[in-house]
């Protein structure tokens, strides 16, 4: 049987890519994101293709977000096997410059909704009785947030949800895991980097030891490894896909020394 999968953030960089993968691995879908134009317009690139596509455009700060995804689901294809939370927003605000309403905003968006999404979807699976699999989208910033607080700290909510979830539901068969993407080449880092874009592509090529900036598809590929059964025996992992940059030697990293040194 063809695997069901709800994707949050479905119509982002690294999200659009994995949807693509996950529909030409056979995965029925249901799509979510804020705008529906781009949501819309995906669907209809990957239902061409063959592919069996539900989506449902909405705010995940939506309290009726989740379980009106997951009626999507079991109206459409009948159940649900798969969740990956890839919605996500970042701002760098200073401490001292942060408002409380852009504090909340960030966490609920980034944290919040991916505890909400998850509650839905788990109650379906464990009525369903056959397990499932789970794959947050964190963050390298889960370990340093840098000049972006809200998202740092909600990104290592994540990981420590991972963790709790992975605890609590691996006795009915669903497995939980994390990614932490490094920087990806997507309209988040794009758009939140325009004017320093060119500083990034040139500071990978030396302190990265792969040499690069991330690729969608790098963090898809893994993802779509983490629901597939040849994950079987995995949970409760956060895996980094960074290119390396994050195991760079202290000496190398202040000396401002390339990887190869
Ligand atoms: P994009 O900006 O390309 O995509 C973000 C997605 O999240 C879009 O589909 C967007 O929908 C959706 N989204 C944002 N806010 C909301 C909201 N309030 N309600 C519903 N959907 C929302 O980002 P990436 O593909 O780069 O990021 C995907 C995930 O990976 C995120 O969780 C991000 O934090 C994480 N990540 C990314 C890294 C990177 O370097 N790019 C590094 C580490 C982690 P819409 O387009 O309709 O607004």
């Amino acid at each position: 049987m063809t695997p069901v999968t709800l994707i949050t953030g479905a119509s982002g960089g690294i999200c659009g890519a994995l949807a693509r993968r996950l529909a030409a691995d056979g995965h029925r879908l249901v799509l979510t994101a804020l705008e529906a134009d781009a949501l819309d317009s995906l669907a209809r690139e990957l239902a061409d293709g063959g592919a069996e596509v539900e989506v449902l455009a909405g705010d995940v700060r939506a309290r009726d977000l989740p379980a009106r995804a997951v009626e999507r689901a079991v109206a459409r294809f009948g159940r649900i096997d798969n969740l990956v939370n890839g919605a996500g927003a970042s701002r760098p605000v200073k401490l001292v410059e942060m408002d409380d309403e852009e504090w909340d905003r960030l966490v609920d968006i980034n944290l919040g909704a991916v505890f909400r999404f998850s509650k839905a979807v788990v109650r379906r699976m464990l009525a369903q009785g056959e397990g499932g699999a789970i794959v947050h989208i964190s963050s390298i910033a889960h370990a340093n947030g840098g000049a972006n607080l809200a998202y740092g700290s909600a990104k290592g909510g994540v990981a420590t949800l991972t963790y709790g979830m992975a605890q609590q539901l691996g006795p009915a068969g669903i497995r939980v895991n994390a990614v932490a993407p490094g920087i990806i080449d997507t309209p988040m880092v794009r758009n939140g980097f325009a004017d320093r874009y060119e500083g990034l592509v040139a500071g990978a090529k030396v302190r990265t030891p792969l040499g690069r900036l991330g690729r969608a598809e790098d963090v898809a590929d893994v993802i779509a490894y983490l629901l597939s059964p040849r994950a079987a025996f995995v949970t409760g992992a956060l895996l980094p896909v960074t290119g390396g940059i994050e195991i760079l030697s202290p000496i190398s990293a202040i000396a401002g020394e390339g990887s190869g040194s």
